[in-house]
């Protein structure tokens, strides 16, 4: 047996925003190269015009970049099989479409879309097959003659494999096992437009994978019932030696786990499955992208990663050089996996948690900026280091971090009923005093002389710390309450202190 390199695709059609699921395929194939050495390789699949979709290809462009997944060999990166655009290998095909009708193993047919519809309409579940053929109007019940002036006349064709019946075909799956199917359930499928002088999607699928020496196919579940009449092309073409190994992907299915995971399930449960926020050029309706949604990039990745493959251990965190090194065909499930968008937010959470607080920081900066709130990079990694741990998305930030940045303008009415008694506003007088007389304002220091101060008044610690913390944050929430202190500053926190009093002395939680 001969030693290839190890080479993967992805094959998307453009016809309109990437599906998460078409991600996970993706990151599969990624993961797999990367593991054995191997090959990424991008093709864009745009045979057919008629669902050619502006932006699509772009948008597949912009959401590896985003991703981190880095192809070896695609349009925008080149190289030695390019190139990689279908619609610019018009020519290649042709050849293998005219091999395959000097062989004998394909034909050209002439009926209309009509005749064909009539005949639909005859004959319940009609096939186009070797039980119909002859009855057709094609190279293969009409004379040499009659076929040749049809073409010579301008009349439009297509040309059909030819399926021979009876004949056991094997495709052999490195997730499904070894699946045969008889051939006398295939149809004659089209494999070439006069019209548009295009392949279809199976015959141009198929010759790309060889001419690329793609070694293993990996996509969805989806393509599997193609994957007969892709061996049965190999077998025409004379490349069975060199057939690709095929993996197919279980489906992502709807989080209810009826079906297979559409746009409607995001809309309705509200969340993206989309990669990338996406437009539709025609209907101008917006769909929610996991960027935009504030997803990390590593955190999709974990978690895609983990939908339809198990590592078998316990483990859920992954960075990628471990997804690479654990990656294998034999623990990915052949059952659907359950699309849990819950989950995808724990992924993200974590991966805020795990963040360096520099990093976040950078990220949360231009928040700031657009609530006018003017902060130094140091205290705003602070503060994000403070709470990361309690966010799931960029966005919540804000409302954990704003009494970091601005003091409270308002104090929660349920809180101080709940903690301002009438004999608070000498309390917090007195804590007052004591903190203008710190001589040292870290927290270790400011929460050793509070508590020493407490227990030497014979203070109830939870009266004086959360009347302290509402004055502090206007409200019962936030990190420990001495590392706000110490990071709003003394003058800040004197304010604070101040501005509670005199706003709230008259309120008493008892009545
Ligand atoms: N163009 C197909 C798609 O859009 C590719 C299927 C395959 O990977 O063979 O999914």
């Amino acid at each position: 047996m001969m030693h290839h390199k190890t080479r993967v695709r992805f094959a998307p059609s453009p016809t309109g925003p990437l599906h998460i699921g078409g991600v996970r395929t993706a990151l599969y194939n990624y993961l797999f190269a990367r593991q054995q050495g191997g090959d990424f390789i991008l093709r864009i699949e745009d045979t057919d015009s008629s669902r050619f979709v502006p932006g699509a290809e772009e948008y597949i462009r912009e959401t590896f970049d985003w991703l981190g997944l880095q192809f070896d060999e695609s349009p925008a990166a080149g190289g030695a099989c390019g190139p990689y655009k279908q619609s610019q290998r018009k020519e290649i095909y042709k050849q293998y479409v005219q091999r395959l009708l000097d062989r004998g193993a394909a034909y050209i047919a002439f009926d209309t879309p009509e005749e064909l519809e009539t005949k639909r309409t005859e004959t319940a579940n009609f096939q186009y097959d070797a039980s119909t053929r002859d009855k057709m109007r094609n190279s293969l019940s009409l004379t040499e003659e009659e076929t040749q002036a049809l073409i010579k006349s301008g009349t439009q064709y297509v040309v059909r494999i030819k399926i021979e019946p009876g004949r056991e075909i094997v495709v052999n799956d490195m997730i499904r096992g070894r699946v045969t199917v008889n051939s006398s359930t295939l149809d004659d499928k089209v494999i070439y437009k006069s019209a548009d002088e295009l392949p279809t999607y199976h015959l141009a699928n198929v010759v790309d994978d060889h001419l690329m020496e793609i070694t293993h196919v990996i996509r969805g579940e989806e393509w599997l019932p193609s994957a007969p009449l892709h061996v049965w092309l190999y077998g025409s073409l004379d490349w069975d030696d060199g057939m690709p190994q095929f993996a197919h992907l279980p489906l992502l299915l709807k989080p209810e786990g009826n079906g297979k995971l559409s746009k409607r399930d995001g809309d309705r449960l509200g969340f993206p499955v989309f990669p990338l926020q996406w437009t539709d050029p025609k209907t101008g309706e917006t769909s929610s992208g996991y960027r935009e949604s504030g997803y990390l990039p590593e955190a999709v990745i974990n978690f895609l990663a983990l939908l339809g493959w198990n590592p078998g251990t316990e483990q859920e965190i992954f960075s990628m050089d471990e997804l690479i090194t654990l990656f294998s065909f034999d623990r990915a499930s052949k059952s659907g996996a359950k699309f849990d968008v819950e989950k995808a937010k724990w992924f993200n959470h974590k991966y805020i948690g795990q963040m360096p607080d520099r990093d976040l920081a950078e990220l949360f900066m231009p928040v700031l900026r657009e609530k006018e709130i003017s902060a130094s990079i140091g205290k705003v990694e602070k503060a994000v280091g403070l709470i990361k741990e309690r966010v799931h998305f960029i966005s919540e930030l804000w409302e954990q971090t704003s009494f970091f940045f601005a003091a409270p303008e308002a104090y929660d009415e349920k809180t101080v009923r709940k903690r301002w008694k009438s004999d608070t506003p000498e309390h917090m007088r007195r804590l007052t005093a004591l903190i203008a007389e710190m001589d040292d304002f870290s927290a270790e220091h400011q929460e050793k002389t509070v508590m020493d101060w407490i227990l030497r008044n014979q203070l109830h610690t939870g009266n004086v710390m959360n009347a302290f913390r509402l004055a502090i944050v206007g409200a019962g929430k936030g990190p420990h309450i001495f590392d706000i202190t110490a990071l709003i500053g003394r003058e800040e926190t004197l304010r604070r202190l101040e501005r509670a009093v005199t706003s709230l002395e008259k309120t008493d939680g008892k009545h």
